[in-house]
């Protein structure tokens, strides 16, 4: 099998037993990277020198056996919205594209210490504000298995970097489903994490309430060695959760009585036939394996999506403030006196993010403040004690990731509703601050489709073990993907 397709544990064991070295498997990366990349944009910097180095102190801690940990010497990219020092970090916006932050985020910091390579920083929509990298100042990437599609957003440069065996782990952030969203388009793995359990010190701010970094990968268990590696009590943020006892391996035991709830609202009029099948064979193989199914109903979620954007942009419109040119990022050259070169600076940014300001602005203003943010507020109280409530029912939920595979880069431009209903599965979970995990579940029209599972705060050993049962009873293949494959392989 090529190096591409292999997960983490198998090049784990390559480095070793040194058959092959962190050098010479960072240089690989490289290489399909300058091969691969030009049709993509996943990366906005690739960060050769710097790889080179952690690669090489990797080796020498290889040899020493000194603090080596299952992510010494692997290539990781990390999403360009998360600061690293000395490496730019643009958030895909023109006004960032000199930005090099001079310390990293608590999570880079972290992969750092275990010896992780740091390979690059990959695309997304500006300032994460997105679901197709339309967004991006650096250009769209397209869909690994068709590139006349879009690879979703706003982490599609993590996603697609892994899909296409670029690099074998990402990382992305996620505060309505950028990591959740892309993973499912390009057929690879990802996980939301509990609000508060990987430090949020570092990530440029979307919206902070519901922002959170996470782990991107080929596997249930890549995605699960990334996730031990970044969560834990941070006090460089203010909203991170205690330590929690770090699992040593996912839990594999019999999944016997687990009671697995399919909400209705998830399985409704707007899901594509195909997904729902595909959806569906999941939930069967639970039940052939002991999983107590259970319908039920959410209704908080038909309020999901407008509760999401009103206090999305809101948050939006305040964490953007400090991009006017004073202190940081660009300073346009133009404008007369003060106020001319704050809006001639923040012209600069894309029409997205400016939409989002300005929409954010005004569900905060005097006249609405009452009545959309505040009631936005109360939604989401709601929608918490909905979700608890379902969690007395049963351990996890099981649903559609998305609505239909990745639509097409034209269609999207046309369609808002093909956006919206991309994100009506994901939102939720950020609202509720609980954590989510995609795994792909099969091929539509030679596109991947995923399955999401949610738990309750803190539970996501629940997920780990739940996909990982899915992973090895469908013994699936981890093929790379290069452009306009069909995914037959894939089919169930
Ligand atoms: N696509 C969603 C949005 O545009 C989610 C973005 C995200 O999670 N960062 O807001």
């Amino acid at each position: 099998m090529e190096i591409a397709e292999l997960n983490v544990a198998a090049l784990r064991k390559m480095l070793d037993r040194r058959e092959i070295s962190a050098v010479e498997l960072t240089n690989y990366y490289l290489d399909r990277i300058a091969q691969l990349d030009p049709d993509f944009r996943a990366f906005i910097t690739v960060s050769r020198e710097q790889a080179l180095r952690m690669a090489s102190a990797a080796d020498q801690k290889l040899a020493t056996g000194e603090g080596a940990t299952a992510l010494t010497g692997i290539p990781v990219a990390v999403k360009d919205n998360i600061c690293t020092n000395g490496i730019r970090t643009t958030c895909a916006s023109r006004l960032l594209a000199d930005f090099t932050p001079i310390f990293d985020a608590t999570v880079v910091a972290k992969l750092k210490q275990v010896g992780a390579v740091l390979l690059g920083k990959t695309n997304l929509d500006e300032f994460a504000m997105g679901s197709s990298t339309k967004e991006s100042a650096y250009g769209l990437t397209p869909n690994p298995w068709d590139r006349r599609h879009v690879s979703g957003g706003s982490s599609s440069g993590s996603a697609v970097a892994v899909a296409t065996g670029m690099v074998p782990l990402a990382l992305g952030s996620d505060t309505g489903g950028s990591i959740r969203q892309p993973a499912a388009f390009c057929g690879v793995w990802g996980l939301k994490p509990t609000y508060g359990r990987v430090s949020r010190y570092g990530l440029v701010p979307y919206a902070p309430s519901l922002d959170q970094i996470g782990p991107i990968g080929r596997s249930t268990e890549d995605i699960f060695l990334l996730d031990r590696c970044i969560a834990g009590y941070d006090p460089l943020d203010p909203t991170s959760l205690p330590e929690q006892a770090a699992a040593a391996g996912i839990v594999t035991g019999s999944l016997r009585g687990l009671k697995v709830g399919l909400p209705r609202e998830l399985f409704g009029d707007s899901l594509a036939m195909g997904v729902k099948e595909r959806v569906m064979a999941v939930a069967r193989e639970l039940a052939a394996a002991g999983c107590i199914l259970t319908e039920l109903s959410l209704p908080s979620l038909q309020y999901a999506l407008p509760t999401y954007y009103l206090l999305a942009y809101a948050e939006a419109s305040s964490s953007m403030a400090r991009y006017d040119g004073v202190r940081h990022g660009k300073r346009a050259c133009s404008g007369s006196d003060v106020t001319g070169m704050m809006t001639a600076t923040r012209q600069e940014l894309g029409t997205e993010v400016k939409r989002r300001i300005l929409l954010g602005t005004y569900f905060l203003g005097k006249d609405c403040y009452d009545d959309y943010y505040v009631r936005a507020q109360q939604v989401r109280t709601w929608m918490k004690a909905d979700f608890a409530a379902a969690f007395t029912e049963c351990d996890l939920l099981l649903s559609p990731t998305t609505a239909t595979p990745a639509f097409t880069i034209d269609e999207e431009a046309l369609d808002e509703r093909a956006l919206a209903l991309t994100e009506c599965y994901t939102v939720a979970a950020n609202l509720t601050g609980i954590p989510a995990l995609t795994f792909p579940c099969g091929f539509l029209n030679h596109l991947p489709v995923g399955a999401q599972l949610m738990a309750p705060a803190g539970a996501e050993q629940r997920l780990f073990q739940v996909a990982s049962h899915w992973e090895a009873a469908t013994k699936r293949q981890t093929r790379c993907a290069q452009g306009d494959q069909k995914g037959a392989f894939y089919e169930l």
